[in-house]
């Protein structure tokens, strides 16, 4: 079932189901919480309950609106993401046209914007309009990881459902289940996941290859790069995918201790003469504080902390050139 798809959040998909039964679900609902904990999922489970044929309440799944949902093409059913980082306004006033109209075929219309942080300025305060006073046919569901970079006039038209990070013995077993990895690798991936199957996932995909490659090349060079060539790298990193590449270096250093200290149950066995040689230098014996510190900047990141100042800290702590218990902005 929908619902049951999405993994943990149990008394949150309890509460959202009895609304969506009982016909009391909010008109706008903020979703938030940190990346790859299921809220997007959710909020598309949300939508099938919302027009099942069956009626309001838990999807069945096999009816034509459900499945059309399922691929997407269901025309009562608008997932908006961002375009290179932002939704601008044209897109918000088309979003506000469509929200004051009549659904198309279904007793509902439900608009998911993913990334809401990403509206741009002018967009939220479009978007107002379509929040004001929208017809009791639409729901409009705002999706982010970022919640407090929303107009404060946005969020107080909005419902806001709080999205915790999964437990890793939860996200441990969703691994082994549906990716078929072992046991201890799957609760090491969800331990450097932090709650999120997405990272956790993400620890296997293609993009993370080249990405760990360049991370691995910046760990052997990091103690002998010049101030300028750190605040290139921090610049880098800062455009980039920065959840994902925190990711792949604390997985990185996290197997740089593991050898340093004689075991060898590595998440990157393929580099492991290169992370070997990495263990004997003075990167070793700073690894676990570099790994935990790295886990506090995700934290950071996740309320939101500057990108590129988070970055330049890590490159600095990297380098050795601040020290680790400065280097994680509260
Ligand atoms: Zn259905």
């Amino acid at each position: 079932m929908a619902f049951d798809s999405v993994l943990g959040h149990e008394r949150l998909k309890d509460s959202l189901l009895r609304t969506i039964d009982r016909r009391r679900l909010p008109p706008a609902l903020l979703f938030c919480g940190p990346d790859g904990v299921g809220k997007r999922t959710l909020a598309l489970a949300v939508a099938r309950g919302l027009l099942c044929a069956r009626g309001a309440g838990e999807p069945c799944e096999a009816c034509s609106s459900c499945v059309r949902i399922q691929r997407g093409v269901h025309p009562d059913v608008r997932l908006i993401a961002p375009e290179r980082d932002s939704i601008k306004v044209e897109r918000a006033r088309d979003l506000v046209h469509e929200i004051c109209a009549v659904p198309y075929e279904g007793r509902a219309h439900v608009f998911i914007i993913d990334d809401a942080h990403c509206l741009t300025e002018e967009a939220a305060n479009a978007l107002l309009k379509g929040l004001e006073e929208p017809p009791a046919t639409s729901n409009v569901i705002l999706v982010t990881a970022s919640p407090q970079s929303l107009l404060p006039t946005i969020r107080s038209r909005c419902q806001v459902v709080r999205f915790s990070a999964l437990s890793p013995s939860i996200v441990a077993r969703r691994l082994q289940e549906t990716a078929g990895i072992s046991e201890q690798e799957a609760r090491m991936r969800a331990q450097l996941g932090d709650g999120s199957l997405g990272a956790a996932l993400a620890l296997e995909s293609e993009g993370r290859g080249r990405l760990r490659e360049r991370l691995l090349d910046l760990l052997e060079r990091v103690e002998k790069m010049t101030m300028i060539e750190r605040l290139e790298s921090a610049q880098q990193m800062a455009d980039a995918d920065v959840d994902l590449a925190l990711t792949v270096l604390r997985s990185l250093l996290r197997d740089i201790e593991t050898l340093r200290c004689g075991a060898s149950v590595l998440l990157n066995l393929d580099v492991v003469d290169r992370l070997r040689a990495l263990a004997r230098g003075d990167l070793g014996r700073r690894a676990l504080s570099l790994a935990e510190t790295i886990g506090e900047m995700r934290r950071a990141l996740r309320g939101n902390a500057n990108r590129l100042m988070v970055m330049d800290l890590l490159l600095g702590a990297l380098h050795r050139d601040v020290e680790l218990h400065d280097s994680a902005p509260a």
